[in-house]
């Protein structure tokens, strides 16, 4: 019998020197050792060898665990540089970490909703912003997506003194930006506040990826709070919630998914400031991963499939029928691809699709590669090709 722990590292290709990790297997692939079209890794981040030895280096210096919640002993100087490194990178007034994207929008949705605030969200909003509103005992409303009609007539129709919309950045399915603006705009007018997840936005959308907020030109609005992930384009784990002083200072003192939940690991949190440095200071990641997003479409349309616009990193292939939508995913498997397949409830009756994403590290044979497998789908599913 083999060593266990070395059996693990040869799974892994992970070489350890001193307890480091040293080299990392150069192209991400799926836990089954298909090429990822279907993660969140759009910078490549999450093996940049620079990301893992800061969280190797985290670990070993702070230990696994945060010990305890931010209030207490989950607190360490690495939580702060991260927030002070946010709140800059994303020209937000001030920051702050949560353990999860997730946990960040059950904090910001319900310490700015309560049963005196009408919430207003859209209707493919991700399922952590579902269930924010549902935990912030406000009344919602639901709006078609990317309807700001809509949002005008419940914020100008509403009973309640206060209000919150609630809309991704960047929608996690189709990929297509909100209309941040115009939706801005009517929450001026109507006096209701503008609650933006960027998981999908930060790192992709925007100059050097600060997101899609911060290109709409609406980072210094006060009326603006941003939710962010780190596990997508940083490549780690946690979440944060950027905006006003008062808006942090209220969910320090009031939000439970803050108050009552372990700090972020030390190495998440190294790892997280870490791929932000380079984030920052490498402007071509962001162009990169834009590129290939457009590539792909382009290989798919071209393969007669029906793709949504690349906004950011997202596309999604529309199929139509479930079965159809797990055969294409098959054939993408066979072409040695991961990707999503996203079926009702997911996504409405008769929407089934396949969801790619991708990543700033593709390379040129994969994209290849990705061509011939559309191409494949395309014939399965009886679509002429186009020339
Ligand atoms: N918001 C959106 C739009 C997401 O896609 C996700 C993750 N899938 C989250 C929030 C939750 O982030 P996390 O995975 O960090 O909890």
């Amino acid at each position: 019998m083999s060593d266990p722990l070395q059996r693990l590292r040869d799974a892994y290709s992970v070489r350890t020197v001193s307890g480091l990790t040293r080299r990392l297997r150069p192209r991400p692939v799926a836990g089954d050792g298909l090429v990822d079209l279907a993660g969140n890794d759009y910078l490549g981040l999450s093996r940049d060898e620079r990301v893992v030895s800061a969280a190797a280096a985290a670990a070993l210096t702070w230990g696994a665990g945060a010990t305890g919640s931010r209030l207490v002993t989950g607190t360490t100087v690495l939580h702060a540089e991260l927030e002070a490194a946010l709140a800059r990178f994303s020209a937000a007034p001030d920051a702050l970490v949560f353990s999860s994207g997730y946990l960040a929008n059950l904090g910001a949705v319900t310490v700015l909703g309560g049963p005196d605030v009408l919430v207003v969200s859209d209707t493919v909003n991700h399922a952590s912003i579902v269930d924010a509103c549902r935990l912030s005992r406000s009344r919602v409303t639901i709006t078609p997506h990317r309807d700001v009609g809509a949002v005008e007539r419940a914020l100008a129709g509403r009973p309640e003194e206060h209000a919150v919309v609630v809309t991704d950045a960047l929608f996690s399915v189709d990929g297509d930006l909100a209309p941040l603006p115009d939706l801005h705009a009517v929450c001026r007018q109507y006096g209701a506040l503008l609650v933006v997840d960027e998981a999908h936005a930060l790192g992709v959308i925007g100059e050097r990826g600060r997101g899609a907020v911060y290109a709409a030109g609406l980072a210094g609005e006060p009326d603006v709070v941003r939710t962010v992930t780190l596990s997508k384009a940083l490549g780690s784990q946690g979440g944060a919630v950027l905006g006003a002083p008062e808006v942090i200072q209220e969910l320090i003192d009031r939000g439970r998914p803050f108050i009552f939940d372990t700090g972020l690991a030390p190495a998440s949190t190294a790892a997280a400031l870490t791929a932000l440095r380079i984030l920052a200071s490498t402007p071509e990641l962001v162009a990169t991963v834009r590129a290939r997003a457009s590539e792909l479409a382009w290989a798919a349309r071209s393969a007669g499939l029906s793709v949504t616009r690349p906004d950011g990193a997202v596309l999604s292939v529309t199929i139509g029928d479930p079965h159809a939508a797990l055969h294409a995913q098959a054939v993408c498997a066979e072409f040695g691809l991961k990707v999503g397949c996203f079926r009702p409830p997911s996504v409405p009756e008769g929407r089934a699709c396949l969801r790619l994403t991708a990543r700033a590290d593709l390379s040129d044979a994969e994209v290849a590669l990705a061509a011939r497998a559309f191409t494949a789908v395309a014939r399965t599913l009886r679509i002429p090709t186009r020339h």
